[in-house]
């Protein structure tokens, strides 16, 4: 692979100036082979503390100040330039995340979009104006928060940045972003990107640090006015306790377990792709990965039998050889992965996929496996593996299918198949999901689609324009005027 490090990846961005953190730096390991890409900054409360009073002073300056329309017009030329970059940004993503280069391609292709998407809504969010009491005009006004803070995973870097930074810039908040440890390139590339396009010092912070350091500077920080965090139940939990304590409002995008339920009437042929590459999907490292298949009993063993054989042809390399499947995020995400399918030793595995002869040993590689006939109670069928594992479970009835598909804590994503109209309606009612697909999965990204879970799956909604109303505050305006 060509190396595609195109600026200095040790540094802080704060204020526009790029800066060495406080703390050092932290080694960025390749997952593909184990190799030390470079060193990154390992950000601290200090560095945090100087990004957070330059985002203030950026809202309550220039960027603050401009207008709506010119904050759009930068969001877009961003995009644009996102765009011509894609090929350099997604061998970034495939070096840093491991994922294969098609998708890496994918992912920067949506990050443009996200730009494109909140540069065009930028001016297009309105207030209302109420009918009131006789001798009073009232009107509501959205505005910024302040200062926004952003805590990313390492799973899908450029898509959650383009969903959170995108709406927050687009509704004229200052931005501290705080990358995952183990995956933090692409946000400094799009950190570059974004001061060519013209973007004010001080609208877009990155200090790039370890999640109990930086991350916990972040969400504790009392200049903070609203947080954004994506990662797992447990932190999530964490971030928002450290937020509460400022009485800061925290969107949650968290983990799932995410069904597909698929009838005997359904199209099988146009449901296959979807079965098996909603789980495998970035190594399954996806919150929205579908790691449940419920079936009906009728259609139960051609369904096993079809996604065995799709199983079987799958293979797990090196990113740059841009197979299905890449290595995981880590060795040690491969230990949890690896932990998970040593619980399912009582449990049958229909097929597995294989992980070709000339990966390096070093790298975190696991195969591909598709596990039958699993209880619904079972550990493998109720919690999240975030690895390339998928449960298949037998159902008789509609009924039965959606008490499974409700029985676990999460609720991000369903996707229901079948031909019968009234059970579409039906069960996109009852199914207890943030997003419920029919006779499709995922419909593509979504990028104008609001995204978000219910129960452990967190709460608040980002993509779409539903995200500006997260990343803005309502003002009330009541004027007497006799
Ligand atoms: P994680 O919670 O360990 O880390 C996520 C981010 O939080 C990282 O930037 C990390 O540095 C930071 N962090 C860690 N400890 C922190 C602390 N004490 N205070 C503040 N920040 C801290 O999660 P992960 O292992 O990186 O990601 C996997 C999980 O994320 C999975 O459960 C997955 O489902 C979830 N996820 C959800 C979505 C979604 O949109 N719902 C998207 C991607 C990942």
């Amino acid at each position: 692979m060509k190396n595609p490090l195109w600026f200095d990846p040790g540094l802080c961005l704060i204020g526009g100036a790029w800066c060495p953190a406080a703390g050092g730096t932290l080694p960025l390991i390749n997952p593909s082979d184990g190799t030390e890409i470079c060193r990154i900054a390992k950000g601290g409360r200090q560095d945090i503390d100087a990004a957070v009073r330059a985002a203030r002073a950026a809202a309550e300056g220039g960027w603050g100040r401009m207008t709506a329309l010119e904050r759009g017009r930068i969001l877009t030329r961003l995009g644009q330039l996102v765009l011509d970059r894609v090929d350099d940004l997604a061998l970034l993503e495939a070096m840093d995340v491991g994922k294969p280069l098609t998708q890496a391609r994918a992912d920067a292709v949506a990050l443009a979009r996200y730009c494109e998407f909140y540069g065009g809504a930028a001016d297009k969010v309105m207030g209302q104006t109420i009918p009131y009491l006789d001798g009073y005009t009232v009107y509501t006004l959205r505005e910024p928060h302040g200062v926004t803070g952003h805590i990313v995973p390492w799973n899908y870097p450029m898509q959650i940045i383009g969903r959170s930074v995108g709406a927050a810039l687009a509704m004229g908040n200052a931005c501290v972003l705080k990358p995952a440890e183990e995956a933090c390139l692409t946000a400094l590339a799009f950190a570059h990107l974004a001061l060519e396009a013209g973007l004010p010092a001080g609208a877009l912070n990155v200090v790039p640090g370890l999640g109990d350091e930086a991350g916990a500077a972040l969400s504790g920080h009392p200049g903070v006015d609203h947080i954004s965090f994506t990662g797992s139940v447990a932190t999530g939990a964490l971030v928002q306790q450290a937020a509460g304590k400022n009485v800061v409002p925290v969107t949650l995008e968290l983990g799932g377990k995410s069904p597909q339920l698929v009838f005997e009437d359904a199209d099988l042929d146009a449901a296959l792709p979807f079965l098996v590459t909603a789980g495998i999907q970035n190594a399954g490292q996806t919150c929205s990965a579908s790691s449940r298949i419920l079936v009906q009993r009728g259609i139960y063993d051609a369904v096993k039998s079809r996604m065995a054989t799709a199983y079987q042809a799958l293979t797990v390399g090196p990113a740059i050889r841009d197979l299905r499947l890449g290595p995981l995020i880590s060795n040690r995400q491969k230990e949890i992965v690896n932990g998970f399918l040593s619980k399912g030793a009582d449990l049958t595995i229909a097929a597995q996929g294989q992980i070709a002869a000339d990966a390096p040993g070093a790298g975190a590689y696991v195969r591909p496996t598709l596990f039958s006939d699993v209880p619904p109670d079972h550990i493998l069928a109720r919690d999240e593996i975030f690895g390339p594992v998928q449960v298949l479970i037998p159902f008789e009835t509609e009924q039965q299918a959606l008490t499974i598909a409700n029985s676990t804590d999460y609720g991000l994503v369903a996707s229901v198949w079948t031909r019968d109209g009234a059970r579409q309606m039906r069960l996109a009612k009852a199914l207890r999901s943030g997003q419920v697909f029919i006779n499709n999965y995922g419909a593509g990204g979504g990028v104008e689609l609001p995204f978000g879970g219910v129960g452990k799956s967190g709460h608040g909604r980002e993509k779409g324009f539903e995200a500006l109303y997260g990343f803005s505050q309502l003002k009330t305006v009541a004027a007497c005027h006799g």
